[in-house]
């Protein structure tokens, strides 16, 4: 029998969805991840010390070792949390002291942001469930706010990719996150929010510079952080289209290749899609060095 996707889709998936062959041969042969990458704890990390921050009124001590002892604290719970995979630290990663010395400037400087300061929290690590057309979509927002009278829609980034702007205004995660604050349930209530921006924080751009670079003097923040978008109610249609379009085949069990050089470059499940392609399926071994790559790739994320 053909093998069938069936659950709720999660934002996550959004990536692999391009093109259907690669999302089913990573949902149907990757297996759950046994660990947790620094990249992903100290993104994690970083925005639970931003829920504290707000919540806390931003610190009686407003200063760098005030919020680096915040991140260590964090971490050290996060470290001994059993319920989550264990955290795998590679030779290459950071270290511990590293992330907190950087956390501790990356934290001090968002807490000095007027902008940060003077908004009022709606919802913070929301979890959310919304149909989109048939549908059934499930992730997390980080952040709703309301500034200066304004609904504004935060997804903060840990990484230091900046944002490419066609994929800002058009990007399927935002624009689901759009369509979910207005239809969707968040912790199984209705909001009913309009966000009149959409904002992409780069958090890395609160990192100093360490020496002049690019004529930049060194202690200068890498960049506004800030990177502000939209969304608009006359695009609700256009993004059920885009969505349902993404969702349709892969609950049909139609796997359809796109191999566009721009998506197969990267793509870890090449040699599986080509060798389904001359040979009509997968034999064991092809499985099994596809599972290994794509266990590989997880702990490389
Ligand atoms: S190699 Fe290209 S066509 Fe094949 S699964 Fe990957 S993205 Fe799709």
């Amino acid at each position: 029998m053909a093998w069938l996707f069936e659950g709720a889709f999660h934002q996550h998936m959004l990536y692999d969805l391009i093109c259907p062959k690669r999302f089913e041969l990573k949902q149907r042969y990757g297996r759950p991840q046994e660990y947790r990458t620094v990249g992903q704890v100290n993104g994690l990390v970083l925005h639970k010390c931003i829920e504290t921050i707000h919540q806390d009124g931003f610190g009686v001590s407003c200063s760098e070792p005030y919020f680096r002892g915040l991140y260590e604290s964090a971490i050290a719970l996060e470290q001994a949390n059993t319920d989550e995979p264990p955290i795998r630290w590679r030779d290459k990663d950071p270290s511990e002291e590293q992330l907190a010395e950087d956390a501790g400037k990356i934290l001090f400087n968002y807490a000095q942001k007027p902008f940060n300061r003077e908004c009022e929290v709606l919802l913070s690590e929301a979890e959310w469930k919304c149909d989109i057309g048939e549908y059934p979509w499930e992730g997390r927002i980080d952040q709703v706010r309301k500034h200066n009278g304004q609904v504004i829609l935060i997804d903060f980034k840990s990484g230091n990719n900046k944002p490419e702007p066609y994929s800002l205004r058009m990007g399927l995660q935002f624009s689901i996150y759009f369509y979910a604050l207005r239809y969707g349930f968040f912790n199984g209530e209705p909001v009913d929010l309009m966000a009149d921006k959409v904002v992409h924080y780069q958090l890395h751009d609160h990192l100093p510079y360490k020496r002049k670079t690019n004529g930049v003097p060194a202690g200068t923040e890498r960049g506004p952080a800030w990177y502000e978008t939209e969304r608009t109610e006359a695009e609700m249609p256009l993004i059920v289209d885009e969505v349902k379009r993404n969702c349709s085949d892969v609950r049909r069990g139609v796997f359809s290749r796109r191999p566009y050089p721009q998506i197969c470059r990267g793509c870890q499940v090449k040699e599986a899609c080509l060798y389904d392609w001359e040979h009509g399926g997968l034999d064991d071994k092809v499985i099994r060095k596809l599972r290994q790559a794509l266990e590989e790739e997880d702990l490389a994320a």
